[in-house]
């Protein structure tokens, strides 16, 4: 920083500048990152953030508007989970806060009620990495079962995982990799079963399969209509429309989410108590999530869920149609992966097709084991579909045996 500061101008200029180089993700050709909701979103969420840049909601005493939001935007979040009335949450930053969350409600739980000092949690290899993040931060040992073909998590294996020091067990509504939903109702049972809490991680599926289920189509149970659910993730930053830094913990009832809050009173600052990992929390992403879900209400998701849908079947039915790809499972909401189809005369190397399609403007995350190129689908992906499929067409005949060299899947921030 320098002495004297620049012009507003300046400083704009300088952002647009650096800015350019960034996923131009506005023009619908990224497959992740930032789930485009359309204009009106745009619209809603620039417009309540110029009211809510500066709030700060470590305190809703004195902003009660925010405790106030953050209550409608849980109870609404609950209801599309089924939850019961007794259900309740808080609002957190996103989707791995939340985990991090229920891992650590989970770990309080076993210790005060089972007596659990050394917790474990049993996962499956397909889930989020950020459970793996809240075993390392919260001194819980991960046991991680294998997936099975249908790329879900091994039933049995998780099932035979549960040991009585189990403190949680974690599912998939729909997994990152693959977007494929677990055996949750026979997992979750067997969980209850033995007083075990099972958390399903619905970061993706939290605001897309229930709308799915009002389009008619079948969902396997994944919420909390499942008995043995006690914990469910939900981000709103991401199928939700909001922009980032909205995420939803829910539990079963207060008595769960009582082991997740911190409450220290023995500070010269006075009585402290924080819901989530955070100290000064922006009110501004709480009010967008808020305003964006508002705005769109059940009918304008269910429309941008069956439009989602739609192209995303079209583009899963096109990739397994071109000789030498496959979609790994049988996903189907708004995520798959490509793979090189291993039982062909020619496999199609899944990274040379990514920087083929790269070239052509299109940006998949490379993600592995195995080599495969991840999509997740998005309102604001929908008019560009066409596009894609006749780039794939195209670029997917020319690659023949071609390998890429650099076989990197860096998905982090280390800087
Ligand atoms: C995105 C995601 C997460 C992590 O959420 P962040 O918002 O990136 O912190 C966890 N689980 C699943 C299934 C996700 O898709």
């Amino acid at each position: 920083m320098k002495n004297s500061g620049i012009p507003i101008d300046d400083v704009v200029a300088a952002l647009a500048a650096k800015r350019a180089r960034d996923v131009p993700w506005a023009e619908g050709r990224a497959f992740g990152m930032v789930y485009d909701g359309g204009d009106a979103v745009h619209e809603v969420a620039e417009r309540v953030a110029a009211m809510y840049l500066h709030e700060n909601a470590l305190n809703t005493v004195a902003f009660p508007s925010l405790g106030e939001i953050q209550r409608e935007v849980v109870r609404w979040t609950a209801d599309l989970l089924a939850g019961p009335d007794s259900a309740s949450g808080f609002l957190t930053s996103g989707g791995t806060e939340s985990i991090l969350c229920a891992v650590k409600a989970a770990r309080e739980h076993a210790r005060h009620e089972r007596g659990i000092v050394q917790p474990e949690m049993v996962l499956a290899d397909s889930a989020h990495a950020a459970f793996h993040k809240a075993a390392h931060l919260f001194g819980v040992t991960p046991v991680v079962v294998p997936v099975g073909e249908d790329w879900r998590a091994d039933t049995d294996a998780m099932i035979a995982a549960i040991e009585p020091n189990t403190a949680l067990v974690v599912t998939s509504a729909v997994s990152y990799p693959q977007g494929v939903i677990d055996d949750i109702a026979s997992i979750a049972t067997a969980a209850a079963d033995r007083g075990v809490l099972c958390h399903v991680d619905a970061c993706m599926g939290g605001f897309f399969l229930p709308f799915m289920e009002r389009l008619g189509h079948d969902v396997d149970p994944w919420n909390f209509a499942v008995e043995g659910v006690t914990s469910i993730s939900a981000d709103v930053h991401k199928l939700g429309y909001a922009p980032k830094g909205a995420s939803v913990i829910c539990y079963r009832d207060k008595a769960l989410r009582a082991h997740q809050t911190f409450v220290f009173d023995d500070w010269l600052g006075g009585f402290y108590a924080s819901p989530n990992l955070q100290g000064s929390r922006a009110g501004l992403p709480m009010a967008m999530a808020w305003g964006v879900m508002a705005h769109l209400g059940v009918d304008g998701y269910v429309e941008r869920t069956a439009a989602v849908l739609g192209v995303t079947d079209r583009m899963r039915a096109e990739v397994r149609a071109t000789p030498g790809l496959v979609v790994l499972g049988d996903p189907t909401a708004h995520i798959f992966c490509i793979a090189a189809d291993a039982e062909h005369a020619a496999p199609i190397d899944p990274f040379a097709l990514g920087d083929a399609m790269a070239a052509r403007g299109w940006f998949h995350d490379r993600q592995t084991p195995p080599d495969s190129l991840h999509l997740t689908l998005s309102f604001g992906n929908v008019d560009q579909v066409d596009a894609w499929i006749e780039d794939l067409r195209e670029v997917a005949p020319s690659i023949g045996n071609h390998q890429v060299d650099d076989r990197s899947t860096n998905y982090a921030t280390l800087e």
